[in-house]
């Protein structure tokens, strides 16, 4: 890296530390690029970021199209930002993976809540590369941290493994429903109501009002037949109604959400797994460096490839060919 770069990703910093919004967006544009030398650059800014700014509060917020998700967040967030704090959202949208084209991203979502001046807005990208998209986001929810940004609302539609991976880098997990008949309840996969904190009915207004009180009543029933999860408190993970629409159950819903991170802070819960997720991406970064690094090398590249035909053609075993290469990325290093 040149010194001039150097110099440009230390004022980039600086500007993402004070909280200047256009430079955090500059910023993730950054980490998400696919390029070799934007990946140096990006790091070079995550790790002159490291330890500043503060600990957000980072939500993971899952539902399937048409629950109302943009709608929740729009106004769950300006009462957040009316509140005084400052609310940054961000999107994992697995359909952009595969078609390019977006579940969530459409830029017309949330423009109440764009136009505050403590709200960030983040559009999910309209192209990730497969198996970016953890670290894309991970990235992300760091900046957005180190712009000093107290909650971190993370997005994502009820899709492939898009949950998994938002719930496993956010402290709490919600997920948004709409209401539904009891039968319909077999149809959320066991999975996610396992890794789900906090269900939210929505639509809890209208003539759809009995309906969700009766959906939260069967979810609560459901989700007390579940092993209460080590660590948790009383009551939780718990389903409450509530109505993006008339804005109500907002209160309850926020009231329960900072009840549970409060609780996981105090019992050392939160810390630890933080350590546990930081430690994990370490691991993470690792492997991708290697893959990267001997994707770089044609020679390399080859040799892999031959190498994983003899594996599928049974004339190698797997373990043995992969220390060969490893024995050789050594030697290549030393
Ligand atoms: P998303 O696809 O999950 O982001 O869902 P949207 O926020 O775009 O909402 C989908 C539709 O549901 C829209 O027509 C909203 O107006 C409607 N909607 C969202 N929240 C509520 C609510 O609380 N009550 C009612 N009745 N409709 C809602």
């Amino acid at each position: 890296m040149t010194d001039q770069q150097s110099s440009d990703i230390a004022a980039l910093a600086d500007a993402v530390a004070s909280g200047d919004r256009r430079a955090l967006a500059r910023a993730i544009t950054l980490v998400e690029s696919a390029r070799v030398d934007h990946r140096d650059d990006a790091d070079a800014l995550l790790e002159a970021l490291s330890g500043r700014g503060g600990e957000a509060v980072r939500i993971g917020l899952s539902g399937t199209p048409g629950v109302g998700k943009s709608t929740f967040i729009e106004v769950f967030g300006c009462r957040l930002t009316d509140a005084g704090k400052k609310v940054a959202v961000l999107a994992v949208d697995p359909s952009s993976t595969r078609t390019g084209g977006s579940i969530l991203g459409d830029k017309t979502r949330m423009e109440r809540l764009t136009r505050q001046p403590n709200a960030f807005v983040r559009p999910s990208p309209s192209q990730t590369q497969l198996g970016g998209v953890a670290r894309r986001t991970r990235d992300a929810v760091a900046l957005c941290e180190a712009a000093g940004f107290d909650i971190v609302l993370i997005e994502t539609v009820g899709v492939g493994q898009s949950e998994t991976i938002v719930a496993e880098m956010s402290d709490i997990f919600v997920l948004l429903l709409a209401p539904a008949g009891g039968d319909e309840l077999q149809g959320v996969k066991r999975g996610i109501m396992e890794i789900a904190d906090i269900i939210l009915v929505n639509k809890a207004d209208g003539d759809l009002k009995s309906t969700a009180m009766r959906t939260a009543a069967d979810y609560a029933g459901a989700l007390r037949l579940m092993r209460k999860r080590d660590g948790d408190p009383e009551g939780f993970p718990k389903a409450l109604t509530v109505s993006a629409l008339d804005e109500t159950g907002l209160e309850e819903a926020w009231a329960d959400m900072q009840a549970l991170v409060e609780f996981r802070r105090k019992s050392g819960f939160w810390a630890a797994r933080r350590a546990e997720q930081a430690r994990g991406w370490f691991i993470d970064e690792v492997r991708q460096g290697l893959l990267r690094r001997l994707a770089r090398d044609p020679q390399a590249e080859a040799a892999m490839a031959k190498l994983a035909e003899d594996v599928a053609k049974g004339r190698r075993a797997p373990g043995s060919a992969a220390a060969e290469v490893l024995a050789q990325l050594a030697k290549d290093t030393a």
